[in-house]
């Protein structure tokens, strides 16, 4: 199918792999580290351990081309601002304290461990760099910080070092750097820098940077290096784009340097492919799976990439699912038209996905048939190089096995329950609706639920006391009985109750001391759902989460909070917040399907979670929350993605909460406080009270719900529930002043920013006390 020549170049490459080890044995070694139970040395060679682990992995499923630079001790946008320089002025003392014991063990050159571990994660004297998520995943990066006096200086000792690494082990290996722009975009400016300081002012101080790297990796035998420009598959201005072409000339006209791969990923590149296909490098690094296929005919448009390499991500690097070979295979040989070289990789890093379906041994076998995680990913990239370059007969083996997989998976009835189909095709807009608008609702709810003005309430969890993972742990190794684990659920949700009821809480919760976490909690008692063992994937630094696998049609077989939440309704005359996580949140906090458009999966857990909402209102229940604090973290990419994705995840809200009486009352919640892209929604979710993050804004949202004419309840929060700080009374009703200015006292809640749960009792016992009071002060004088 191709001329042998084309064959010899079709390299399998990735753009990184999991950090952790089988056994994720990094996250042991560098927590055992800052215990001090780890020596530097040890920890050093650990990880030294992990990267040739994962080459020699790599090599040996036959990459031809292995990532290096991609490895972390803790998140490659923090190395990405060692490698630069740039070293915030308050961390600049740790970083220099070069005489610690430790001194010897670097992130790089001029970053011992201790600092580098400084800017994550803080000292006593120091706050950490600000963490936020790597763009729509689940990944978060520690944002750079930036200002006009920032002096970036070259430190390529990581990037140069973990190439060598390779090299001794004989492979073709490729550095992965954050490229300047995205790194530039993804900077927000120091503390004490103007709120209106644009990073990318930086780019020209920048620029010689990267290229005094790229020279040092030259030197150190790099053939190729890749630049990470994930950035620009977001709308980006023309002044933008244009920094890019001016960053792209700049590093392309230098002499001394590897040839250069700007990769993007997670979606298409738009109007920066023609910006990106014309600058002076040697190639582009592509995705072409989900919203991102789009990239192959803008590459057409724009003449494709003569006389340039295209590396094709055509195995998805975020999702866990088989590839289809016949259908990768089509776009593979489209593109070979289109490139002078192209080679086969995954999406992105793989980094977004478990290391190996295999260990899964509690999964269906022929269900685990149809996950393939980074091991597997690799396997089949390698299959579908071989395919590219010496024709479908060297994989027919390959072929049949995998057309047989997606023909099981789609024939499954764990994908085709057809009670959930006919129940989610006659899903009427009726069924999406309340039975009464929120003013005619609001008045009942009041009569109803005889809540005073400035009503109190939390978000839902109370502390997870270290007693309550120790018995979660016991169940788990049958060390204790079913029967000793719910009695101590029991005893914590009696002792949440009584502490709200002597505090004058008014609406009560139960404090979901029985919840491991408010996704998988759901997802064990969702049939269609399937949980993995090992399945880690990196969450931030040296944390990991497992999330759930949506792989199937979802139905709820029995109720899965009605015995709790009733329990602790028998407990008190006030009334107990019935608490569910929304459709959207068990989405985004999951894998998902690729087989069915998302608002369909969205529609099938909103169905089993609206039997939970009536089943709660039926037991008793008159205020229930859905959670989605992940509604606006999933919103797409690109803003032509938007609509789209609010109209199903709003419908997904509605669906949910359409069933209920008027007068019971929904409440909703959101961790955020910057909703100027998704006022709407959230007015089209009509839920009757909405609580979110406010308290270190200074209750801003408040007034932005107002001016856009926001007609239900509000709870700001006014407890700023990620520091152990307690509010004081005065502080908290200065918030509620400020509250009442936007919002009126009938619609204005007390609460605070979110959930409990990794607070100490102390604290949250004062801190809760101290709202109550400030609100009954308020309360006095209106
Ligand atoms: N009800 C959840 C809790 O209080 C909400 C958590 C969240 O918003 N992330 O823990
Ligand atoms: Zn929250």
């Amino acid at each position: 199918m191709t001329s042998t020549s084309a064959a010899a170049a079709v390299r399998a490459t990735v753009h990184g792999y999991p950090r952790q080890g089988q056994h994720r044995e990094l996250k042991k070694a560098i927590e055992g580290y800052w215990k001090g139970r780890v020596s530097a040395d040890a920890l050093r060679s650990t990880a030294a351990e992990l990267r040739r682990g994962n080459w020699r992995q790599l090599a040996e499923a036959g990459i031809t081309e292995v990532p290096t630079g991609d490895f972390s001790y803790y998140d490659h946008v923090l190395d990405t601002s060692v490698m630069v320089g740039a070293i915030p002025a308050r961390h600049r003392a740790a970083v220099a304290a070069d005489h610690s014991p430790s001194s010897r063990l670097r992130s790089s050159r001029g970053c011992p461990i201790d600092g580098y571990f400084a800017m994550a994660r803080g000292t006593q004297e120091v706050a950490p760099l600000e963490m936020t998520k790597w763009f729509d995943t689940n990944y978060h990066y520690l944002v750079p910080e930036l200002g006009t006096d920032t002096v970036f200086a070259a430190d390529s000792a990581k990037q140069v070092g973990e190439l060598t690494e390779a090299q001794e082990l004989g492979l073709a290996a490729r550095p992965v750097l954050v490229g300047p722009v995205s790194y530039l975009l993804l900077a927000k400016p120091a503390p004490g820098v103007a709120a209106g300081f644009d990073p990318l002012t930086l780019l020209d101080r920048l620029l010689p940077v990267y290229a005094e790297v790229l020279a040092d990796l030259r030197a150190a035998g790099a053939d190729w290096a890749q630049l990470d420009e994930p950035a620009l598959v977001q709308d980006r201005s023309p002044a933008v784009l244009n920094a890019a072409a001016r960053a792209y000339r700049d590093l392309g006209g230098l002499t001394d340097r590897p040839r250069l791969l700007i990769a993007s990923y997670f979606d298409r590149l738009g109007e920066a492919l023609p910006v990106l296909a014309k600058a002076p490098v040697d190639g582009l690094a592509l995705d072409f799976t989900g919203a991102a296929a789009a990239n192959l005919g803008d590459l057409a448009a724009v003449g494709g990439l003569p006389g340039k390499r295209l590396v094709a991500g055509v195995v998805n690097g975020r999702n866990v699912w088989i590839n289809n070979f016949e259908r990768s295979l089509a776009t593979l040989g489209t593109l070979l038209g289109l490139a002078d070289r192209v080679d086969v990789s995954s999406s992105c890093s793989l980094l977004h996905v478990p290391l190996d379906a295999t260990a899964e041994r509690e999964i269906d076998p022929q269900v685990a048939r149809w996950l393939s995680f980074a091991r597997q990913k690799t396997t089949e990239i390698v299959t579908l190089a071989r395919g590219l370059a010496q024709g479908t007969d060297s994989i027919a083996a390959e072929l049949t096995a995998n057309r047989a997989d997606l023909a099981s998976r789609a024939e499954s009835a764990l994908t085709h329950d057809p009670a959930v189909r006919a129940r989610a095709a006659a899903v009427t807009d009726a069924d999406g609706r309340r039975s009464r608008p929120y003013a005619e609702r609001s008045v009942a709810q009041r009569a109803h639920l005889g809540l005073p003005l400035l009503p109190t309430t939390t978000i839902g969890s109370f502390p997870q006391t270290a007693e309550l993972r120790t018995a979660r742990a016991d169940l788990r190794a049958g060390r204790i009985g079913t029967a000793a684990y719910e009695e101590r659920i029991s005893a914590e949700i009696r002792e949440v109750l009584a502490f709200q009821e002597k505090a004058g809480i008014d609406v009560l919760v139960h404090g979901e001391p029985e919840r491991n976490d408010m996704v998988q909690y759901f997802a064990e008692q969702l049939t269609g759902y399937l949980a993995t063992q090992h399945g880690w994937v990196q969450s931030y630094g040296t944390r990991y989460v497992r999330p759930p696998i949506l792989a199937g049609d979802i139905s709820r077989p029995e109720p899965m909070t009605v015995r709790w939440t009733r329990y602790a309704q028998s407990l008190t005359d006030r009334p107990v917040k019935g608490m569910l996580t929304g459709p959207v949140t068990m989405l985004a906090w999951s894998f998902v399907r690729d087989d069915q458009p998302l608002g369909d999966t969205a529609r099938q857990v909103a169905l089993a979670l609206r039997d939970e909402v009536n089943d709660l209102e039926n037991a008793g229940s008159s205020v229930i929350q859905v959670d989605e604090p992940a509604l606006r973290e999933t919103l797409p990419l690109r803003a032509d993605g938007h609509a789209e994705y609010l109209a199903w995840a709003t419908e997904a809200f509605r669906l949910t909460t359409g069933g209920v009486r008027p007068d019971t009352q929904i409440h909703t919640h959101m961790c955020y406080a910057e909703f100027g892209d998704i006022l709407r929604a959230i007015d089209d979710l009509d839920a009757d009270v909405i609580s979110l993050e406010a308290a270190r804004s200074h209750m801003q949202v408040a007034g932005e719900l107002a001016t856009a004419g926001y007609p239900r309840e509000v709870g700001p929060g006014v407890y700023d529930i990620h520091s152990p700080r307690v509010p004081s009374v005065d502080e908290a009703t200065a918030l509620l002043r400020k509250g009442l200015d936007a919002i009126p006292a009938e619609r204005l809640w007390v609460n605070p920013d979110c959930g409990l749960k990794t607070r100490g009792w102390p604290e949250v016992r004062a801190a809760l006390e101290n709202l109550v009071a400030a609100a009954r002060e308020i309360r006095g004088g209106l």
